[in-house]
């Protein structure tokens, strides 16, 4: 980030910012890309393998995406997402991937600097959002060119640091530092202010409009707080007339509800593995080390531990064969660590001693409470107690967003206001082709809040707002 929009920005500023977007993460950076005024049209030469959709971009020769009708373009596209604009958008940067081609995007990006929309982007890491908190070494779920944002792909990034896909999939340290580099090779550094945290946001009702006039945008008020070099806070308030949420669902992680859960050994992030393992406070002749889930995530962490050689007790809550646990959804040749652990899950049963060394599993067992002594009790599917001496405690069973900042924490924005909001089941109500709130006019969100749930899909939602944010810089008297 320049020096001059962080002094400016600690300042604090009566002048609106046309967009503040909150959360830097792959969302954030997609958006900001487009707002920065890289603008995407069809390459004259290019054919889209889809028929309708070839039929249609021809339609429109010469005529950017983003000034095109999105839902004309996206209707008739399927694929693994709900959201019809995150099929276009994907659909147009890797046309037939998901029949295991490779064909180039059939777009060409051209910077139209009088259409960038002033904007800044605050987010409390790095950029690169959650890719920053997930363990280095992890192996993506998703291939790695999947993980890419429009004109830079992954592998020829990874080829100029000289290094290269894991089985066409990449690790998370390399995704982190790709999006960190993306942002200073787009030039879009000016717009992202890292440490910065938002702790509220608020809005009045806007003035009553003369009759036939246009109505008055509204203004939003976002405030928080920058930590600065010497780790002091400095508060920051912001004006804006438009405020993109894109702040991801991995802040929050969700706790199991009982007592002893905020004891000093018990974690709810893996990170507190790779930190205890670093200082040597489990080692390999350690208590075990107990992992609560059935999760990727939970996976993740035998893994780790596993590599380690530090002893493991893997407690979750359903039998090993539900269908609805995740490993039964993954192809086994393309994600065989995480069948192995599935595996181990299944053979290495309290009851049935076996073949995994220090690793020990306990299906249908639900924690109940943990002891200041680094004791955790359980109980088991016949009702029974079982205690365990650990070293310390991971609790892996998924995470929230956390819209704290918001009036009423967000609950009246999400799909059904009466439920708890949640990426998969209860996400933020959009508009399927702006992503503006249909609760809030200004209120846009991006990513896993609005159910878009991959880097291949939130980019879509990034497109999105970005379309309708010109629109709306157009629609603008002069
Ligand atoms: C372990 C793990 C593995 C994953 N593997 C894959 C995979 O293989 N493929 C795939 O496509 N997806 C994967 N995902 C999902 C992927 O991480 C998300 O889809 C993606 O990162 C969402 O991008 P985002 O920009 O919307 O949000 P995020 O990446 O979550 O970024 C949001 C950022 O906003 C910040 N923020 C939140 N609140 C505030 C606030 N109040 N003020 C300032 N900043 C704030 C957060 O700290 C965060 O850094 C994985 C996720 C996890 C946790």
């Amino acid at each position: 980030m320049s020096s001059s929009r962080r002094d400016h920005f600690s300042a604090s500023s009566l002048e609106p910012v046309p967009v503040v977007i909150i959360g830097n993460g792959p969302s954030g950076i997609c958006l900001s890309y487009l707002l920065s005024g890289h603008i995407p049209y069809v390459r004259p030469d290019a054919v889209h393998p889809h028929p309708l959709l070839q039929r249609k971009l021809a339609e429109a020769p010469g005529v950017s995406i983003l000034d095109q009708d999105l839902d004309y373009l996206s209707e008739g596209l399927e694929g693994r997402c709900q959201s019809p604009v995150a099929l276009l958008f994907d659909a147009l940067l890797r046309p037939d991937t998901d029949f295991g081609g490779n064909l180039e995007s059939v777009l060409t990006w051209r910077q139209e600097k009088q259409r960038a929309i002033p904007h800044v982007v605050l987010g409390r890491n790095l950029p690169g959002g959650a890719w920053h908190s997930i363990e280095g070494s992890m192996v993506t779920l998703s291939q790695g060119q999947w993980m890419g944002l429009p004109d830079l792909q992954v592998k020829d990034w990874l080829q100029k640091k000289r290094r290269g896909l894991r089985n066409s999939r990449a690790t998370a340290g390399d995704i982190a530092r790709y999006y960190r580099d993306y942002v200073v090779k787009k030039g879009l550094s000016h717009n992202f202010i890292s440490g910065a945290v938002v702790t509220s946001v608020q809005w009045g009702a806007p003035e009553p409009s003369v009759p036939g006039a246009p109505g008055p945008s509204p203004l939003f008020q976002v405030s928080g707080f920058l930590t600065t070099k010497d780790q002091s806070q400095r508060p920051f308030s912001l004006w804006t007339h438009n405020v993109v949420l894109a702040t991801g669902t991995f802040d929050s992680p969700a706790r199991l509800g009982i007592p002893g859960e905020d004891l000093p050994f018990v974690h709810h992030d893996l990170s507190a593995l790779e930190a205890a393992t670093r200082k040597g406070v489990v080692t390999p002749a350690s208590d075990p080390v107990l992992i609560v889930g059935a999760g990727l995530s939970a996976a993740d962490a035998v893994l780790f531990a596993r590599h380690y050689n530090i002893p493991v007790v893997h407690a979750f809550r359903r039998p090993v064969d539900d269908p609805g646990l995740v490993f039964n959804q993954l192809p086994k040749m393309l994600y065989p660590e995480y069948h192995k652990v599935h595996q181990m899950m299944r053979e290495q049963s309290f009851l049935s001693p076996s073949p995994y060394q220090g690793y020990r599993s306990l299906p249908e067992h639900r924690p109940l409470l943990f002891k200041e002594d680094s004791q955790a009790v359980f109980q088991d599917a016949q009702g029974g107690q079982q205690v365990f001496a650990v070293s310390l405690v991971l609790v892996l069973i998924g995470s929230h967003p956390d819209l704290s900042f918001l009036p009423g924490a967000g609950a009246d924005l999400a799909m059904d206001p009466e439920q708890p909001l949640s990426a998969k089941r209860n996400p933020i109500d959009v508009d399927p082709f702006t992503y503006q709130s249909t609760r809030q006019e200004g209120l846009y969100a991006v990513g896993p809040l609005a159910g878009d749930n991959f880097v291949r899909f939130v980019q879509g939602g990034a497109l999105a707002v970005a379309s309708s944010l010109l629109r709306k810089e157009t629609r603008k008297p002069p």
